[in-house]
């Protein structure tokens, strides 16, 4: 199974695809996670990854398509893989679909106004990727390792402005961009976290 999450940040694509990917036993490759890998190991690929992040750009298509490229051949892709945060351009849908058909794209749908608030509240742990958020979680370490989570630097309010301008006028269209030519299943992600897993596997289940 190969599958996309779409949506905004903030949505929770990286809290439902870990979910998702555990549960259909396929591989989950984020591509801000892989970026924020590379920036902490100081490879040449980070550094020139971190400013466009610091200021919530894009990352250029070309760096990042060819990340995924190397990383949907890997061993654990076998079974499958599910995409969080890739494609973000109509570039990035070509060369992916060049490269491997798709399953399905899962877009999560979260009104606009409640963005800010999910993404300036997360915390996420720097060992496992585990996402919270203060809402909910009061502890400052990760419930799983023990880790103490921190804030990611593009999670603060002057950042997140321009991410979320950003997604409007280069991702948001990719929802149309896949409705002509894939399966896409919408989900309303102003759910609880329970009730938005189960609405994505009964809409994959179809
Ligand atoms: P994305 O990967 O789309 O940027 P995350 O999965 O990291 O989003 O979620 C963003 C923040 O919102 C995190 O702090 C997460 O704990 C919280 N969150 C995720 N899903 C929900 C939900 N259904 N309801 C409330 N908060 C959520
Ligand atoms: P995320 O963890 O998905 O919120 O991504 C964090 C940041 O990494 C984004 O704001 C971009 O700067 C960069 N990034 C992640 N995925 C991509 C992508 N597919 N294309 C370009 N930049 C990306």
């Amino acid at each position: 199974m190969k599958l996309i999450f779409l949506g905004p940040p903030g949505a929770g694509k990286g809290t439902q695809a870990e979910r998702i990917a555990e549960r259909y036993e396929i591989a989950h490759i984020s591509t801000g996670d892989m970026l924020r890998s590379e920036i902490r190991n100081a490879t040449p690929l980070g550094a020139a990854a971190k400013a466009y992040i610091d200021r919530g750009e894009l990352v250029p298509d070309d760096v990042i398509i060819g990340m995924v490229e190397k990383r949907i051949q890997a061993a654990d892709c076998k079974n499958g893989f599910l995409l969080d945060g890739f494609p973000r351009t109509t570039a990035q849908a070509d060369s992916l679909g060049k490269l491997t058909d798709i399953d399905a794209v899962v877009d999560i749908e979260v009104p606009f106004e409640r963005l800010v608030a999910r993404i300036c509240g997360r915390r996420m742990c720097p060992d496992c990727g585990a996402a919270y958020h203060v809402s909910y979680h009061t502890a400052d370490t990760c419930d799983r390792c023990g880790a103490k989570l921190y804030q990611r630097d593009d999670d603060r309010e002057e950042t997140v402005q321009n991410r979320l301008v950003v997604y409007e006028a280069k991702t948001a269209p990719l929802i149309a961009y896949y409705e002509e030519r894939d399966t896409l299943i919408k989900i309303d992600g102003d759910q609880a976290i329970d009730s938005v897993t189960d609405s994505i596997v009964k809409g994959l289940s179809k």
